[in-house]
């Protein structure tokens, strides 16, 4: 049986926690989405930040379903 060390326990975790740097929860998506749905609207080049949400929407049909709504609305003020 291999025993790890400290410092080799300490690296699998950070493995773990940086393995997905682009990953997002819905929470953090939400709080954004306006923003994002706004340049969207305005065809701005996205950011760094709004990369990340673009893939969380792509991956997340909950979130995409609310963005579409709030394209939606968004469009309608336009209007
Ligand atoms: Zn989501």
């Amino acid at each position: 049986m291999t025993v790890l060390s400290v410092e080799q326990i300490h690296t699998l975790m950070g493995l773990v926690v940086t393995t997905e740097p682009d990953q997002i929860t819905c929470d953090d998506c939400f709080g954004q989405i306006g923003e994002f749905a706004e340049y969207t609207l305005a065809k701005h080049d996205p950011s760094e930040s709004m990369r990340v949400i673009r893939r969380h929407l792509e991956q997340c049909p909950c979130c995409k379903a609310e963005y579409r709504g709030l394209l939606d609305a968004l469009y309608e003020l336009q209007a």
